[in-house]
């Protein structure tokens, strides 16, 4: 059994619902289950401006999964929620990044481990925070003190979920 750690978001297309979906179907991903969801955060985007606000969550799996195998069911996920790719770092109905898996360091084309920019993402930080504010996230710290360095605009948690 790994730690696995997803980050969700999506600004298109009812994203409160969209991400709500996705961390019932990462739930239901063969050989894993949801340990933990943080709470749904409003964040403004990274990139082009001229683009709604993402809605953002982070999620927990405990997964028989190798990271390569999770990695290619996240994108079967945003494929099936119609993602289409579009400008870089554009508005998209899903976006499933895989943060870090346990000690786990890789640098390959498809996939890198931990995920590249996260220590500057708040977005991904809090919402990390509330479900796994120990975790070593390697060659980096703590998730707990990566979000207390975090610069950048806060993420706000929805009233409702
Ligand atoms: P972004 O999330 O930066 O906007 P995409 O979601 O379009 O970009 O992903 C671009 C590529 O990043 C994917 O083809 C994927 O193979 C690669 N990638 C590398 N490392 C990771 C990771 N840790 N999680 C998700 N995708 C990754
Ligand atoms: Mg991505």
């Amino acid at each position: 059994m790994s730690d696995g750690f997803v980050g969700l978001g999506s600004n298109l297309d009812g994203p409160e619902e969209r991400v709500r979906r996705a961390l019932n179907e990462l739930d239901a991903l063969p050989r894993t289950r949801l340990q933990r969801a943080s709470r749904l955060y409003r964040s403004p985007p990274m990139g082009p401006r001229d683009q709604p606000d993402y809605v953002n969550a982070v999620a927990w799996l405990e997964t028989e999964l190798s990271p390569l195998e999770l990695l290619d069911c996240l994108q079967e996920l945003e494929r099936r929620q119609g993602r289409r790719r579009t400008r870089h770092w554009g508005e998209r109905t899903l976006d499933l990044d895989l943060l870090s898996v346990d000690h786990v360091t890789m640098a390959t084309d498809r996939l890198q481990l931990p995920h590249p920019g996260l220590a500057d993402r708040s977005f991904v930080l809090q919402p990390w925070c509330e479900i796994a504010p120990d975790y070593e996230v390697p060659g980096l710290g703590a998730v707990n003190d990566l979000a207390r360095l975090c610069p950048g605009p806060l993420a706000t948690p929805l009233e409702f979920r």
